[in-house]
């Protein structure tokens, strides 16, 4: 077994452990965030099992999706978005998780092929309170979600957040928590929502109580990411 397989599998039974112990009974779904890793580091995660991959920088998506043609692979883009690369974003995604505005919606909803299914998009949220952060700020996300349900090549599925980083439990969870009442309060105004994306390598564990059905897990498959990323 490789090392990959072998952190995959681990990471696996305790998404399973804690998917078992969680209130909300969700599936949870596991996204191998695999953004400054080689094609062949995804080759081996998905010869292990694992079939849904998330990118941050297109270029280098689309540089390794080329080089994995031949696998069934699920892509989920969840790095922030310029507008100017909606369009092969909306061509070679089957999901968006990163969505924060409008103007970005409507391009990728243009730029949809209709020979593909729609576009399985979230809206990332801003808990954080922190003006540098991407995020739409939860008052204006039932707006933003009126809107986004009207384009027809897109599928507006829940929400994304990437809170502020922290090492204490107490505190991913109140985040946490804030991202759950966004979601709820999503659904309470009538919108059919079943995604959650939170969590990741330090505290996809919190996610899972506080409802996550997508975790993002990077490091913790593929080993330490080289400090910085090109492209
Ligand atoms: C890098 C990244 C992840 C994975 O982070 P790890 O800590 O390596 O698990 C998840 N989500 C987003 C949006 C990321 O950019």
């Amino acid at each position: 077994m490789t090392i990959i397989a072998y952190r995959l599998q681990e990471v696996i039974a305790a998404i399973q452990h804690a998917q078992d112990a969680s209130p909300f009974k969700q599936q949870v779904k596991l996204v191998a965030v695999s953004k400054a890793q080689t094609a062949d580091a995804v080759r081996e995660a998905y010869q292990a099992g694992q079939t849904i991959f998330g990118e941050n920088y297109l270029q280098e998506a689309l540089d390794k999706q080329q080089l994995l043609t031949d696998l069934n692979i699920e892509w989920h883009f969840i790095g922030p978005i310029q507008s100017n690369k909606t369009q092969p974003i909306s061509q070679n995604f089957d999901w968006v998780h990163s969505v924060d505005r409008l103007k970005i919606a409507q391009r990728l909803n243009d730029a949809r092929p209709a020979d593909l299914a729609p576009l399985q998009i979230c809206l990332q949220v801003n808990v954080s309170n922190e003006d540098s952060k991407s995020g739409v700020a939860p008052a204006d996300l039932a707006a933003l979600a009126s809107e986004i349900k009207k384009l027809p090549k897109l599928t507006l599925r829940g929400l994304m957040a990437i809170p502020a980083p922290s090492k204490d439990v107490t505190q991913q969870t109140a985040q946490f928590k804030q991202v759950r009442q966004c979601y709820d309060a999503l659904l309470a105004q009538g919108f059919a929502l079943d995604t959650l994306s939170i969590g990741m390598s330090d505290d996809y564990l919190p996610a899972i109580a506080q409802g996550a059905t997508f975790v993002r897990i990077g490091s913790a498959i593929f080993g330490a990411r080289p400090a910085k990323v090109l492209n």
